[in-house]
């Protein structure tokens, strides 16, 4: 009787073991990171207009850049700022 009970106790923690790894599996493909995938942007803004436009930042822009004509002015349009977002 006494080795009937620790086979049930063993048993229990077996399963109870089996059930945490499991888990912990199962747990560890849900909470899978999704890729956070990021664009680097640019705004370009025009020198006399104050016209802006968000674009994809090429290489080698940096900010002060002149790049471009306003399309409403016809002015330069500068590279204000440079940043990443994430793509959604
Ligand atoms: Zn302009």
């Amino acid at each position: 009787m006494f080795t009937m009970e620790i086979d049930i106790t063993n048993i229990i923690l077996i399963i109870a073991f089996i059930i945490i790894v499991i888990y912990l599996i199962y747990d560890s493909y849900a909470r899978k990171p999704r890729k956070r995938v990021q664009v680097v942007r640019e705004l370009l803004v025009c020198t006399s207009c104050k016209f802006t436009v968000e674009k994809d930042f090429e290489p080698g822009d940096f900010i002060g850049m002149i790049k471009g004509k306003c399309p409403s002015c016809g002015s330069n349009l500068k590279v204000k700022a440079i940043y990443a977002v994430e793509k959604k």
